[in-house]
């Protein structure tokens, strides 16, 4: 499954990198981006990213 971060959304508070550095980074933009996959080991991870990000910019794509 990828992780989807909504570019008009994201207020680059920087706390899904934080969360889940194996998935999102801070893009040169300020925003944060998904850079990789989720996988079977860091799915959870991912998931708290979404559940804690203020402005819920980070979706699941199908
Ligand atoms: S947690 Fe949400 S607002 Fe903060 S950097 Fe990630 S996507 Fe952007």
């Amino acid at each position: 499954m990828n992780a989807c971060v909504d570019q008009l959304t994201c207020i680059g508070c920087g706390m899904c990198p934080g969360i889940a550095p194996e998935v999102f980074q801070m893009g040169g933009s300020g925003k944060a981006e998904a850079f990789a996959p989720a996988t079977a080991e860091n799915k959870d991870s991912v998931q708290e990213a979404i559940d804690s990000c203020p402005v819920s910019a980070i979706s699941w794509q199908a």
